[in-house]
């Protein structure tokens, strides 16, 4: 186990399969800034499966245990269910995930299952079908994404997590019709508070719903108790239904940062190691990968240098959010995935 200057072990990574993304949710990609004119990265500049295998592996080998492929929209790269199969036998990897936006399950849920993928988190803001068309921007429906839910259940996800980010304004009459239909259906919602993460969404302090606001108004409907957490540094405070209707999550990465228990890593689709969310820029492991050594080589080498850079680490950036007087640059979440 490698620890980083503030004793956090590594045990998590999220990878990015793509940059590219079919919705266009203006508090992540907004057109503005990601139309027509922007430059997605170049397919071929993209980590193959088999490099992301092997950067994945080396990743295991110094303690990491899950695994969630993210994207962009990780459902558009193709023939995913190959790599899940391939993460799926690396030695170590206990957990692995995927975030989607839900708009491809339905074709894809069957495939990535039986591909060795565990678990499925869909993204859903809305269930107003004209409120999704303006918050995702995109010419998917609802419908969809509500179709490919259902998929992920017939093909065994069950449970399914659910994110919801809420936004004043935006979605934060929904709270308790959201939380109704997870519940109904037997899903497990997290309301996750809306971040300043990238350049171009136009963040406010106003704009976040505090996640205390979201429990107090859950309670007032239904009877909840907390639960305690699933293992050492989750990111969601947890509390179940006491009628036995499951249980819900809020993610305040606002108003209560975590980065105290942060054991994440996220790899970007060209090979690029960020040590936070809210990082300016990456590590390079895919100029490590492509050398032209033999592997045993290529295998130590990047083991060492994820070693030095975790050991290096020292990023808190949610806590330090509220002493900073002006918003460094960073990378944008569609980059690496969230
Ligand atoms: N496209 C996939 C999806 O939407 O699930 C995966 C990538 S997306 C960047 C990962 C997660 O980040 C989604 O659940 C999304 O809602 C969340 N997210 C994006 N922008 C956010 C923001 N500004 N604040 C909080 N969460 C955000
Ligand atoms: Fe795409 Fe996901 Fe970002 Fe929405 S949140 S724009 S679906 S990457
Ligand atoms: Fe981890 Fe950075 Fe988020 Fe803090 S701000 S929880 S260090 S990713």
């Amino acid at each position: 186990m490698i620890i980083d200057t503030l004793q956090r072990p590594l045990r998590d990574l999220r990878v990015s399969v793509t940059d590219r993304c079919n919705m266009r949710c203006r508090y992540c990609m907004p057109k503005e800034v990601f139309g027509p004119g922007f430059r997605f990265l170049p397919r071929r500049e993209l980590l193959s499966f088999e490099e992301i295998t092997r950067i994945v592996g080396a990743f295991a080998r110094v303690g990491v245990r899950k695994v969630r492929l993210t994207g962009g929209e990780p459902l558009l790269r193709a023939e995913l269910p190959r790599l899940v199969g391939m993460l799926a036998a690396v030695p170590g990897i206990e957990d692995l995930a995927l975030t989607t936006n839900g708009s491809l399950l339905r074709a894809l849920a069957k495939p990535l299952r039986e591909a060795g993928l565990r678990r499925i988190t869909v993204s859903l803001d809305t269930l107003d079908r004209d409120r999704f068309r303006a918050i995702t921007d995109s010419a998917v429906s609802l419908t969809e994404v509500l179709a490919g839910i259902d998929a992920a259940v017939e093909a065994g996800f069950a449970p399914i997590k659910l994110n919801t980010v809420v936004r004043r304004g935006m979605n934060d009459d929904e709270i308790e019709l959201l939380a109704d239909f997870a519940r109904r259906r037997g899903h497990i919602l997290r309301f996750i508070e809306y971040m300043d993460v990238g350049n171009s969404n136009g963040w406010q302090a106003s704009d976040v719903v505090p996640a205390e606001e979201i429990v107090r108004r859950i309670m007032a409907r239904w009877p909840i108790e907390p639960l305690a957490p699933n293992y050492p540094g989750e990111v969601a405070n947890r509390f179940r239904y006491r009628d036995g209707a499951g249980e819900f999550g809020v993610i305040a990465s606002v108003t209560a940062p975590f980065c105290r228990g942060c054991s994440r890593a996220r790899l970007s689709a060209v090979g690029e190691l960020y040590t936070c969310l809210f990082a300016a820029k990456g590590h390079d492991l895919r100029s490590i990968v492509r050398c032209d050594v033999d592997e045993a080589t290529i295998d130590s080498a990047l083991e060492e240098t994820i070693e030095r850079i975790w050991r290096r680490r020292s990023d808190r950036y949610s806590e330090l959010r509220a002493r900073q007087a002006r918003k460094p640059h960073v990378v944008e979440m569609s980059y690496i995935g969230g």
